[in-house]
């Protein structure tokens, strides 16, 4: 257990000499290095983060100090560091070097964050169990034959076994959420266009955002107020205000109205899961949350919907690593052609291929109509869903995923199952909705169960009120 209770309480500890940050990095490091069977990363910084432990620490006591003064973060391995290694997991960019700093990571160092490494991740945050990178599996801390989840698995793991104070990943379907629940932390997936993507490695644009995990709220909203808001380098941030999201997240007079939306808690579903949400929801009633029963019809299109879609953009995205401008070039190849050929079938993994030969199967031009247009009217069809239970309500429970923690090697050869694992996330990313994974309880098994709350567009501090509100009264993990 760490000392403090979160990122501001530590500033306050070495303000007042109670905690060394020197020691806390190297104790992080350490952890780091003891817990490498759970191979959560995939560089670690540790020379550097010592050394800005030094210089931060004095800033901390002079009074002269950013908002994150010495919290020690993870990024994960598709985030953009100037000149440091970018792999994206991937044999593919191996020995590739970051021109420049992802703008949310620029942020958290300007605040005098500690960057500590660069976590594991499927290969170009492409799966749900991290059993898809070039660097090998990522093992979950509660439970070493399981899965952390994917694809932001290292970084989820490098919370839920303290081996960093806060890290980032990216959640284009549920990357954040999905192993956040899966490892018993905080995870969130802001609106889409709150945190520019500038330095974010695309997968697929439309979905794609970058999101926090953390082990309390108060960290969560202070991180978030940080990397939130408008960037003249991505045309797609947003320009609405940022709150300060952790005044806001104060928790008095709540009186949300919440949907359950049927859909969600149907076939499929762990039954224990199912039960758990149900208490839940039984004490939220009795702290005065009103609950009603929504709808959202357009569900059982949510798989597909983001499938064609996703892949689609995912193989216009990658279209770029050809071996002629970008990590590994192949030896074989007598022509041009033969070196893009080859340089692609030895640098991507299985299901990166496979995604981009359903992506460009999708968007050929006999099949175009078909799948990809159909895909966007459904996915306008699914907004316009949520659109309609916003009207009525606050916030949204849902469960996060339909299982805990499913075995390593249990779903790896059956992609189908592997996507369905994603049926309650997927949908944030269709409408560009803000998600949060609350850890809350732990299964017959003893592995955590994580429940999801998604809200209307930049409604992120409703969704941190809610969690604040179960950090402090109800959560019992
Ligand atoms: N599991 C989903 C996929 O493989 C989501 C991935 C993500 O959010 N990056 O596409």
């Amino acid at each position: 257990m760490l000392s403090y209770k979160n990122i501001s309480d530590k500033i306050l500890q070495i303000k007042e000499n109670k905690l060394s940050l020197k020691e806390n990095v190297s104790g992080f490091v350490k952890r780091i290095n003891d817990n490498k069977h759970l191979n959560a990363f995939n560089f670690v910084f540790a020379d550097e983060a010592l050394e800005n432990a030094k210089k931060i620490e004095e800033k901390i006591k002079s009074g002269n100090h950013g908002k994150l003064a010495g919290a020690v973060i993870a990024i994960k391995d598709v985030l953009a560091l100037k000149d440091k290694p970018l792999t994206c997991s991937s044999k593919i960019l191996k020995n590739f070097n970051s021109i420049y700093t992802a703008t949310a990571v620029q942020k958290l160092i300007d605040e005098d964050a500690i960057i500590i490494g660069r976590t594991n991740c499927d290969e170009f945050a492409m799966g749900s169990s991290n059993e898809n990178s070039a660097f090998g599996n990522v093992l979950n801390p509660v439970d070493n034959t399981r899965v952390p989840g994917g694809s932001s698995g290292g970084s989820a793991v490098a919370i839920a076994a303290e081996l960093c104070d806060v890290s980032l990943g990216t959640d284009t379907g549920g990357s954040v959420r999905q192993p956040a629940s899966f490892c018993g932390v905080y995870g969130l997936k802001p609106t889409y266009g709150r945190i520019s993507r500038y330095g974010l490695t695309a997968y697929a644009s439309s979905f794609d955002t970058i999101g926090i995990f953390t082990k309390d709220v108060d960290s969560l909203a202070t991180v978030l107020s940080i990397i939130s808001g408008k960037d003249a380098n991505d045309a797609t941030s947003a320009d609405n205000e940022v709150p300060n999201f952790l005044s806001e997240s104060d928790t008095d007079n709540l009186n949300f109205k919440i949907g359950i939306p049927k859909e969600y808690f149907g076939e499929g579903l762990s039954k224990e899961i199912k039960e758990n949400i149900e208490e839940l929801i039984n004490k939220l009633k009795s702290h005065g949350f009103e609950f009603m029963e929504v709808e959202l019809p357009t569900t059982e299109y949510n798989i597909a919907a983001y499938y064609i879609l996703a892949t689609a953009e995912a193989s216009s995205n990658l279209a770029r690593y050809d071996g002629a401008r970008y990590g590994l070039r192949a030896k074989e190849g007598s022509n041009l052609n033969e070196m893009y050929v080859s340089s692609r079938s030895e640098g991507f993994g299985t299901e990166v291929k496979r995604r981009i030969m359903l992506g460009t199967y999708v968007l050929s031009a006999g099949y175009y109509d078909a799948y990809y247009l159909k895909a966007q009217k459904v996915r306008r069809l699914i907004k316009n869903d949520f659109n309609k239970v916003f009207s009525k309500v606050d916030l949204i429970i849902s469960p996060t995923s339909p299982s805990t923690a499913f075995r390593i090697g249990e779903k790896a050869n059956d992609p189908l199952q592997m996507y369905l694992s994603d049926i309650y996330t997927t949908s944030a990313n269709l409408a560009g909705i803000p998600g949060l994974n609350i850890p809350h309880s732990k299964d017959s098994n003893g592995l955590p169960i994580g429940i999801q709350f998604m809200a209307n567009q930049f409604e992120e501090v409703k969704l941190l009120k809610a969690a604040k509100f179960i950090e402090n009264n109800l959560a019992h993990i």
